[in-house]
């Protein structure tokens, strides 16, 4: 799928991380996480066209930019700094169903200033993983003229620096947020009114994602639902969200146009991206995927939700 020309180009700012996870599966010690790590792989398997703006640590494992570069990535933007990597502890519930920040060390995350390339300010659809607001304006301040920009977010920043984020909202078209977040934002419950209060700060369309209760887009003209895939096997959901963000984000690069139509179908793809995330520890589910591999997944969404329309 790589080798379409005209692909867009992807800009993808986020965490590169090291992550401690506790769960039923057990306790596993320095995996590669942080949001840009899934972002960018998911979106590789789509274009040849994607470059990222991150920091590490000098305790940083080499060999994970390495593989980032032969996917294709752009890695020259992931800055090496003096000191330790962002480091992440996180808990599962036995049924995986809900996850507890124990431990959060910022390291050099801690003072990063993303530092756009004259190239990359050209990018045309852009990702803004979840970091702080003020840093997400910062990149926006450097751009062009995307022709599209999404954000991530997370409940840290919609209490401490809601204001700040109010100011990105108003200036990034996609907010891809999970369900928790979204009624944190919006102080609303009922998830269809949330996006409605959403829509009003600024973006023009709203992704909820919603775990295995699959993604929702509400956008002026309704309302799309990409069911998650059930699955017999899932060890992980660290990142599952980033990969449904990177997915989505690369077929659209791929696809080359923001039809309705082509983002119901990025949707999907970034449920796919998701459901190939969760099924193994930290990026190993992204690994080794090949165009019939998710081609595939791809065509088992379409049957799931497969149905004859009837006239009573
Ligand atoms: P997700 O499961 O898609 O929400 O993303 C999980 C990833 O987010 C983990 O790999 C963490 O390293 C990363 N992460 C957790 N907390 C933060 C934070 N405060 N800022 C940036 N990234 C974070």
């Amino acid at each position: 799928m790589q080798h379409r020309s005209a692909h867009r180009s992807l800009l993808v700012i986020g965490s590169v991380a090291l992550d401690d996870i506790d769960g039923p599966f057990g306790f596993h010690r320095d995996l590669l996480g942080g949001s840009a790590s899934f972002i960018a792989r998911a979106a590789a398997y789509f274009t040849r066209n994607v470059s990222v703006v991150a920091v590490v640590g000098d305790d940083f494992p080499a060999k994970h930019i390495d593989e980032l570069t032969e996917m294709g990535v752009d890695t020259k933007g992931i800055e090496r700094k003096k000191g330790e990597t962002f480091h992440w502890v996180g808990r599962y519930s036995n049924d995986l169903s809900s996850r507890e920040t124990l431990d959060t060390k910022l390291g050099v995350f801690g003072d990063f200033a993303p530092k756009i390339s004259p190239e990359q300010a050209n990018a045309e659809l852009v990702l803004l993983g979840n970091i702080d607001p003020p840093l997400q304006l910062s990149v926006l301040e450097q751009l062009k003229r995307p022709a599209l920009v999404a954000a991530d977010t997370m409940n840290l920043w919609i209490n401490i620096k809601r204001d700040e984020l109010l100011k990105t909202l108003a200036r990034v078209h996609t907010l891809m947020i999970n369900d928790e977040e979204a009624r944190l934002l919006a102080e609303e419950h009922n998830l269809r009114r949330a996006a409605a209060k959403i829509l009003k700060m600024g973006p023009s369309s709203v992704i909820i994602k919603r775990g295995d209760a699959g993604a929702l887009l509400f956008h002026g003209g309704g309302v799309f639902a990409a069911p998650a895939l059930p699955l017999s096997d899932v060890k992980d959901p660290t990142g599952a969200g980033d990969s449904f963000a990177g997915g989505l984000m690369g077929y659209l690069a791929y696809a080359g146009d923001l039809s309705p139509k082509t983002i119901r179908t990025a949707m999907i793809m970034g449920s796919v991206m998701g459901s190939f995330a969760v099924e193994e520890f930290s990026v190993d589910g992204l690994r080794g995927l090949t165009a019939p591999k998710i081609q595939e997944r791809f065509d088992q969404m379409a049957e799931l939700v497969s149905f004859e329309s009837i006239r009573l």
